[in-house]
């Protein structure tokens, strides 16, 4: 239902013990929004071990930080997790609330939208808020990226929505920021799970997460088969990079699901990203064309992909590649 509420929340997903830096992102939009709501930009700590990190998010921006903290926290639990938000969001009613869109934000926010009985946007890439109605007015790609849909909530609280990481920069740490910290008494024995924790896998080595390289060095179609990938390897290996993928080469099997760039993968801003072998189309351009610097290299010079590239080489991978790996061996 509509509230007089004046709050902007955020939630703040702490990770294996860390605070993610994703929730920096959100107070960006937070503080972007509360600018045209008047609202107050508030974040939400879930956690067994809430270290200093609501000290930090006071730093960053935020005006008051929820704290629920219990060991029943330490593993992400979508069903404790979800009944535990939606208690919180019961006594504290907020106006707006963001959640990220990590595989994490992703499922905690359907289940808590359901039950804190509101709307929710799912993935959003931007959010705005309309200067006449004040309503939050958030924007995700639809009929598979071809189209722009922007989603109101105008009767339900909280609007809800869960932002695409990587989508807006983190705000700056101002150390001498004073904030409120509201302490929430989780009562752990009221929530019921169906969940059962058993164990938490660690990537390994060779498992780097695409969103936490500066390089990325991208296969499409056009580089065919494991060989080709391996040239890729090498080249990104030299430069210190990662080895990413579009969705045709993860359909192909040639990289797994997690490397995958795009509308149904990954969103990355790296400081640079090599398309090979990728044409660009709109979905792939989707979890990319923020990079700070995009090279194609492509044998069709028309491919959508070279007309968004700074450097677009024109040319075949199998070609291009080994020379521009010699030529960095060289220097
Ligand atoms: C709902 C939906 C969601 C989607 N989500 C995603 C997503 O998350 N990520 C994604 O990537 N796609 C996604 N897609 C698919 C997307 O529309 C494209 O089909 C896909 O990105 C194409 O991949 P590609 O560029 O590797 O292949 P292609 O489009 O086939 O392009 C291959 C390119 O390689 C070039 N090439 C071929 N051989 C060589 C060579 N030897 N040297 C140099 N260049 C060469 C060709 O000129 C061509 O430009 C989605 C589609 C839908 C409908």
């Amino acid at each position: 239902m509509k509230n007089k509420s004046t709050n902007t929340w955020v939630l703040a997903e702490v990770i294996r013990g860390n605070l993610s830096p994703v929730a920096l992102e959100l107070l960006f939009i937070a503080k972007k929004l509360a600018k045209e709501t008047g609202d107050k930009v508030c974040a939400v700590l879930m956690t067994n071990d809430k270290k200093d990190f609501a000290q930090k998010l006071i730093c960053h921006g935020a005006d008051i930080v929820y704290v629920a903290e219990d060991k029943c926290l330490a593993n992400f639990d979508e069903d404790i997790y979800s009944q535990l938000l939606t208690d919180m969001i019961k006594a504290h009613t907020p106006n707006i609330f963001v959640l990220p869109a990590t595989s994490t934000g992703r499922s905690l926010s359907a289940k808590t939208a359901i039950l804190a009985d509101t709307g929710l946007t799912a993935d959003a890439t931007d959010l705005q808020i309309d200067k006449e109605t004040k309503l939050l007015h958030a924007t995700r790609p639809t009929f598979g990226g071809n189209l722009m849909a922007t989603i109101m909530c105008e009767v339900k609280r909280p609007q809800m929505c869960s932002l695409r990481p990587l989508t807006y920069p983190q705000t700056e740490c101002d150390k001498k920021r004073k904030g409120e910290i509201v302490n929430f008494k989780v009562d752990a024995k009221k929530y019921k799970s169906n969940v059962k924790f058993v164990s938490f896998k660690e990537l390994e080595d060779n498992e780097i997460d695409i969103c936490a390289s500066e390089i990325i060095v991208a296969g499409g179609r056009g580089v065919k088969d494991e060989k080709g990938f391996a040239l890729l390897k090498q080249l990104a290996d030299s430069i210190g990079g990662t080895v990413a993928a579009s969705r045709a080469a993860v359909d192909n099997g040639l990289m797994p699901y997690r490397c995958q760039v795009g509308l149904t993968g990954k969103t990355i801003k790296p400081k640079l990203y090599i398309a090979c072998g990728i044409s660009g189309q709109v979905q792939h351009m989707a979890g990319m064309s923020s990079s700070d610097v995009i090279v194609a290299i492509n044998k069709d010079a028309e491919a959508p992909i070279m007309a968004q590239a700074k450097y677009a080489l024109v040319g075949d991978v199998f070609e291009v590649i080994p020379q521009l790996i010699s030529q960095l061996k060289s220097k």
